[in-house]
């Protein structure tokens, strides 16, 4: 390591740094809240970062909206703030519900979808599964209520 380097990082906070560099947390936008193993076991925090696949179908800054890999209905989408949030009983959902619902009118508006339903489940006893806010949108025809 450079002495330059040495400079920029006590030893203690260097370590800090690389660990929390291995475990990916860097690159995951989150509040400082939040916990490591909630950023890095999040499946939706990974389809977000684009560490695992999914079909996108909208994305701006904060948003992103990809097609529910067991869709309940003939078009079904999860719009998805890109920061990790843990559902709507989290206080910050309050600022980002609004541009969930604006992305989903986007989409709507972009495929010709003239009528849809939008759905939070809310924690384990409201049918939430995954524990990263996402806004249902289902239109078509019906499968099953998630
Ligand atoms: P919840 O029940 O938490 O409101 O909804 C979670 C949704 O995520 C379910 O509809 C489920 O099918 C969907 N889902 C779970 N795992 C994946 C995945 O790996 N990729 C995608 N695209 N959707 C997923
Ligand atoms: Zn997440």
């Amino acid at each position: 390591m450079s002495s330059r380097r040495r400079r920029k990082f006590s030893n203690k906070t260097f370590t800090q740094h690389i660990t929390l560099y291995v475990l990916g947390v860097r690159t995951c936008n989150a509040p400082s809240s939040l916990t490591i193993s909630n950023m890095t076991n999040c499946l939706f925090c990974k389809i977000a970062h684009r560490k695992l696949p999914s079909e996108i179908v909208y994305e701006d800054e904060k948003v992103l909206a990809f097609k529910d890999i067991q869709p309940k209905a003939s078009i079904h989408f999860l719009i998805i703030p890109k920061n990790h949030i843990e559902s709507i009983k989290a206080p910050q959902s309050e600022k980002v519900v609004p541009e969930l619902i604006s992305a989903a009118k986007k989409i709507a508006e972009e495929k010709g979808i003239a009528g849809y339903k939008l759905l939070f489940n809310v924690g384990r006893e409201g049918g939430q599964i995954v524990d990263h806010l996402h806004l249902h949108f289902l239109a078509g025809k019906p499968r099953q209520l998630p």
